[in-house]
């Protein structure tokens, strides 16, 4: 009997869930471990209150004496709460999140020691980062980089340590981490954003991007988990029949959640509302096992940190209920897989949600321009849009029949659709008071009405419009959002500043009115962009032939995908946004090809491995079996063997056509890595695993799955599908 699965299966069936109970309101609760407003106004000087809240509110630099006030405060407060170590946290571009604990306790001479932390030890740190990826920006022997305190981001505790958000640059100020630029591209919107605001407002300072994550994943029995040594290395499975059942009953979702994953969400939100992340929704997902949470939206840069945050704590939390967290977008074949919507917004300092239809004719045209150079910032990049969420384990969702599709479109429901139409039709020029009144009464002015039975929910597109804020679908489960987010913000900066330098030239040479002038504009924009709006059904061949007609790309592949990070006009818009050098680029590109290569180079390592160390050794024992069998049929019956043993003569031959295909293409693999490997350019590299090693993964798979069906089942080594998804 193969006796990890077996041991494995046992161990869970018998595993009593542990209760978690909620003895404390959760609004109590709420942000008790971060160093927020609150604990601020409590341990800070009126001064270093202020010079904090100017950072975060005006970008203002914190002077070194307001540092060492911050800090001794900061430590002071998490000494109360038991802490006894420091760290700086920050998102290196390895996808997870990075901290190096420092306890505050120093010696100062004669045998006393004191808990020290000072202005220096929170505003900037070295840490050793000489592994970490950088994409050629820092040769070793310069391996210097640095974090500095990003002061827009609360501290927190975790467990024992005060963690403090920082950004991780190199020595020469290039970005090596998520939130640089991610805080330049916020910076960038902000300030395009309030640009075109003041055509309607004059009152607005300053605009803030929002983001609302919805965060899927698959809860699998730990036990089970590590029986698995492809989950174990690769965080999906590489091969195993499906289930008998599976989804096709559609009973799992939004179903009553099972015991075990209640106690875990419960414990998780807790852990959630300590660390101030306002989670609030928690329900089945469609596949079985596959949940998702989601949080109240925030400022995105808090957002992204908050989501990265709760990604490491997902999986801490799941260990104590004995349940391993998946977050790979496809951990299994033939159930759905896992992604993240970003839910995406513009709000201003003055309360107006810039996505969400106004109450009079000049805030719903305000809401149109912000709509409409939404649209076309879409429109002009979608293949960088695409690139944004490229990776290995995402392409498995996007154009592989799961959605939504690698083709970028915009989806806005039929209402607003007819508005665009309408407002197409605008005289070119200056408008007669005639069309001004109708177009502010009928077209404008409708639109508040027109939202609220707008409830039409195309879930097949990548990038929809969804009453008062965008969701971009597309993004990966275990995706870090700051890429995305610093892609979608800085298109749209760039957009809305070209958008103020178009209307401003009108009214400087024509002479329009404001709004004649942004009503010109808008025309104009709804003909160009037309072609990224889609709302008809994304999944279908017809719309991948549609799109090609429209010169929209269609790039399955991340190594395909990602060259539109790396083309002139990407480059240009991201140094003119002032998000990203050519050299971080250029950087990024590099360090998302070399991911990709790596990812599927050890995918190929551990599906050679397994096919050729667990499956085979497996056949080729069921096949003695067999083979035994039919010797003791042929003593028996002699001549007349054959016809008694009709059925065990085909599995064994079976078996041994299965065995052929598993290590012919085993070894056909090995080669391809091999040619792979010695490829110099990496972009050829990357097409190489993809299109010559990749493609062989299906067809080792095929065979180790056909013989899963064959072989006897206590014989198997690797825990099965049915075992993985609907033990609870
Ligand atoms: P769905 O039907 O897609 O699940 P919900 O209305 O439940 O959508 O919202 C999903 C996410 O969108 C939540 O995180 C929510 O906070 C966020 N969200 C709602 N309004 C906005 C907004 N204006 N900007 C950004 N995110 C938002
Ligand atoms: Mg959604």
């Amino acid at each position: 009997m193969s006796t990890l699965r077996f041991h494995a299966i046992k161990n869970s069936l018998s595993y009593k869930p542990l209760i978690f109970e909620e003895k404390i309101r959760r609004s109590d609760l709420f942000g008790e471990n971060v160093f927020n407003e609150n604990s601020m106004r409590q341990y800070l000087t009126k001064d270093a209150f202020e010079g904090v809240v100017n950072a975060v509110q005006h970008g203002k630099k914190i002077d070194r004496s307001i540092a060492d006030q911050v800090a001794s405060s900061m430590r002071d407060w998490a000494l109360s709460k038991g802490v006894t170590h420091y760290t700086h946290w920050f998102q290196p571009l390895t996808g997870s999140t990075a901290e190096k604990h420092d306890a505050f306790f120093e010696t100062i001479g004669d045998g006393v020691a004191i808990e020290k932390f000072g202005g220096g030890q929170l505003v900037q740190q070295e840490p050793d980062a000489s592994s970490f990826p950088n994409g050629g920006i820092r040769n070793t022997f310069e391996a210097r980089g640095y974090t500095a305190w990003d002061p827009t981001s609360p501290a927190f505790i975790y467990d024992t340590t005060l963690c403090i958000p920082t950004i991780f640059v190199a020595y020469t100020g290039e970005a090596l981490d998520y939130k640089t630029p991610l805080l330049r591209a916020l910076h960038a919107v902000d300030g395009a954003a309030t640009a075109v605001c003041k055509y309607f407002d004059k009152n607005v300072k300053k605009v803030t991007s929002s983001l609302g994550w919805e965060q899927e994943y698959f809860l699998v029995d730990k036990m089970l988990a590590a029986s698995r040594p492809d989950i174990a290395l690769t965080g999906r499975t590489l091969l195993g029949h499906s289930s008998a059942k599976g989804q096709q009953l559609d009973d799992h979702y939004f179903g009553s959640i099972p015991n075990r994953a209640l106690n875990f969400m419960k414990e998780l939100e807790n852990e959630c509302m300590l660390l101030g992340i306002p989670v609030k929704t928690r329900h089945n997902e469609v596949a079985p096992n596959q949940f998702e949470l989601a949080p109240i939206y925030e400022e995105a840069n808090l957002a992204v940190d908050h989501n990265s945050l709760l990604m490491d704590i997902m999986g801490r939390v799941a260990s104590r209920h004995n349940f391993k967290v998946l977050l790979h977008e496809k951990p299994f074949a033939g159930v759905n897989g896992s992604g993240k919507h970003n839910n995406w917004s513009l709000s201003t300092d003055t309360g107006i949600n810039l996505l969400a239809p106004g109450k009079t004719p000049m805030s719903n045209l305000q809401f149109l321009t912000f709509f409409i150079n939404t649209i076309k910032a879409v429109h002009d990049n979608e293949a960088l849009l695409r690139a944004s969420i490229a990776s290995a384990s995402n392409d498995h969702r996007l154009g592989a029949n799961e959605a939504p599709p690698a083709i970028i479109s915009v989806f806005i429901g039929e209402q607003l659709t007819k508005v665009l139409e309408e407002l197409e039709g605008v005289t070119k020029g200056k408008l007669s008071p005639q069309e001004k009144t109708d177009l502010k009464l009928n077209v404008v002015g409708k639109i508040p009405d027109v939202l609220l039975d707008n409830t039409d929910r195309n879930r097949t597109s990548s990038f929809a419009f969804t009453g008062n804020k965008f969701e971009f679908r597309a993004v990966g489960a275990i995706a870090n959002c700051g890429n995305p987010m610093t892609i979608l913000n800085t298109i749209v900066a760039k957009q809305l500043s070209d958008f103020k330098v178009e209307v401003d030239a009108l009214i400087a040479k024509k002479d329009l009115k404001k709004d004649e002038a942004v009503f010109n504009v808008i025309r104009e924009y709804i003909k160009s962009s037309r072609n990224i709006l889609f709302e008809g059904n994304g999944y279908g061949e017809l719309w991948e032939i549609e799109a090609k007609k429209r010169g929209l790309s269609n790039n399955k592949s991340t190594p395909e995908a990602l060259k539109a990070r790396v083309s002139d006009k990407s480059i240009a818009l991201f140094e003119e946004m002032k998000v990203m050098s050519r050299v971080e680029s250029e950087a990024r590109y590099e360090i998302e090809v070399e991911a990709y290569i790596l990812h599927i180079q050890i995918e190929s390592r551990v599906l050679g491995d397994i096919a050729r160390n667990h499956i085979v050794p497996t056949a080729v024992k069921y096949q003695n079996i067999l083979i035994e069998n039919v010797k003791g049929l042929k003593e028996i019956f002699e001549k007349d063997y054959k016809s008694v043993s009709k059925e065990q003569l085909s599995l064994i031959a079976e078996i041994s056509n299965h065995l052929e295909g598993i290590n012919s293409n085993v070894t056909k693999m090995i080669d391809q890595r091999r040619l792979a490997n010695s490829i110099e350019d990496l972009g050829e590299k990357a097409n190489a695993y993809c299109n010559k090693v990749k493609p062989l993964f299906e067809d080792i798979r095929y065979h180790c799955d056909k013989l899963e069906l064959l072989v006897d089942d206590e014989l198997w080594p690797l825990t099965k599908y049915r075992e993985l998804l609907f033990t609870r």
